[in-house]
């Protein structure tokens, strides 16, 4: 299973969630707002907390980062996460000399076990196009000033591979345990879109 194919309209199964959603609402089973809390506890919290224990441990162990940055998806296994979307990872390095950062500009493709749902911005028009024609316009407005000798490298997903990008360590941080690292690792930083 490799999941969806990333050039297909949204499917049956979107419509059928819609349709669910608004039913469960009409019937005041559940709130709109209910809803928009779990979407955001997956969002922010239970998912991209896998990928910073991920990133976590390539940062405390050489060996595995090793292992993470030449055959991503067993290495990433190893940690405990695997699945759907997630069969063909590719994890991006960055560096002083390159910064990664990551889109589908099809549709929303997105590494589910190691950063949960993708946040609405990930799916959106205006970034799907600009990161892509203008990277270091699109990342000052994240926040983040990537310098003139730092090469930009914008990776697609897709249905086949899934990327996550692998932070640079913040100075002073060689004294934390794995566990306090991974506090340390946010989302967007696993995107591309924010320093660590
Ligand atoms: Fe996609």
């Amino acid at each position: 299973m490799t999941g969806h194919r990333h050039n297909e309209p949204e499917s049956d199964i979107v419509l059928r969630v819609k349709a669910m959603e608004q039913l469960l609402t009409e019937k005041g089973i559940i709130t709109a707002e209910q809803i928009d809390l779990v979407v955001d506890h997956f969002e922010t919290k239970v998912g991209p907390r896998n990928g910073a224990k991920v990133v976590a441990r390539a940062w405390s162990d050489a060996d595995y980062k090793k292992r993470l940055l030449s055959d991503a998806s067993p290495a990433i296994a190893e940690v405990g996460f695997s699945g759907m979307q997630g069969e063909d990872m590719v994890v991006l390095e960055n560096t002083p000399e390159v910064h990664n950062v990551v889109v589908c500009t099809l549709c929303s493709c997105y590494p589910w076990p190691v950063l949960g749902l993708p946040p609405a911005w990930f799916k959106s028009p205006p970034y799907r196009a600009r990161v892509v024609r203008e990277p270091r316009a699109v990342l000052a407005e994240f926040g983040v000033d990537v310098g003139d000798d730092v090469e930009v490298r914008v990776w697609d997903s897709s249905a086949e591979i899934r990327y996550m990008v692998l932070p640079m360590q913040p100075d002073g941080t060689e004294e934390l345990s794995t566990q306090e690292l991974a506090e340390v690792v946010t989302r967007d930083g696993m995107i591309g879109v924010a320093s660590v």
